[in-house]
């Protein structure tokens, strides 16, 4: 079995109560909802919650091949001298080498 490390891309939850979405951005950033029912903490760290669950999880993890893959793509993009457009394109090339990428054929 090949078991990738997930990497949390985004720490985040949308409260069931107000509806505010909210993001946790790194290990010490407690965050905590408008109506003060939720929180989220953790950033790319670990995925910490505080609440009664009434929330949807919008929290991405991905295999950190990926995110490093993109990281790299980005560095790619920056030697080379490309402008978004291009380092873009080097980003959404990794995710295709992936099949991490959802495309019209
Ligand atoms: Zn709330």
């Amino acid at each position: 079995m090949n078991r990738m490390n997930k990497y949390i891309v985004s720490n985040s939850l949308i409260c069931g109560y107000c509806d505010d979405h909210i993001y946790s951005s790194h290990r010490h950033d407690l965050v905590t909802c408008k109506c003060g029912k939720s929180a989220v903490d953790g950033g790319q760290a670990y995925l910490r919650r505080i609440g009664d669950g009434t929330w949807t999880d919008t929290s991405i993890r991905m295999d950190e091949s990926i995110v490093f893959a993109c990281r790299d793509a980005i560095q790619w993009g920056t030697k080379n001298g490309k402008n978004e457009l291009g380092t873009a394109l080097a980003v959404l090339r990794a995710l295709d080498e992936h099949n991490a990428l959802v495309k019209d054929s």
